[in-house]
């Protein structure tokens, strides 16, 4: 009988000046990106530790120090891709992923497809296999007052 198991993951960072916006790997159009050792990518961040502790691993802070010179800009896909790998390594396969933006703006619906495309490249799955959705939080918090986007992210893999 297969094994399955699911994962949650969760990220905000905040949105700073004079960096670009990534988000679920694509690169959007908006006055500012979000403040982070690597590109900020909250929707990488939350679908990297929705696959890792679906699969009993650490979080993505351990596997990727943000002191750690290494990661400095690194491509948060490149991050779940290393992740992935080693869930991989563990015998998992992916069964479905989703993940949800939470903000006010951008509109994520423009750059869903390419998000979808580009996140379920890193982990080398179909595309349907990878939901992408967004929410707001009706202007509360800091997410409402646009300080900062965040992300959630549940996993569930088979073996
Ligand atoms: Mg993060």
């Amino acid at each position: 009988m297969a094994d399955f198991r699911v994962g949650t993951g969760f990220d905000a960072h905040a949105l700073v000046e004079g960096v670009p916006l990534v988000l679920g790997g694509v690169e959007v159009p908006y006055p500012r990106g979000l403040a982070g050792h690597s590109d900020g990518d909250v929707l990488a961040h939350a679908l990297t530790d929705a696959l890792l502790g679906a699969a009993g691993l650490e979080d993505i802070g351990a596997l990727f120090p943000s002191g750690d010179p290494r990661w400095k800009g690194a491509s948060s896909l490149h991050l779940l891709a290393e992740a992935w790998r080693s869930v991989r390594e563990h015998g998992w396969e992916l069964a479905n992923a989703d993940c949800v933006l939470i903000g006010e703006e951008p509109r994520l619906a423009p750059h869903r497809d390419a998000m979808r495309a580009a996140l379920s490249r890193a982990i080398d799955v179909d595309p349907a296999l990878v939901a992408v959705r967004a929410t707001t939080t009706d202007g509360l918090g800091f997410t409402g007052r646009g300080d900062g986007l965040a992300a959630q992210a549940v996993a569930l893999l088979r073996r």
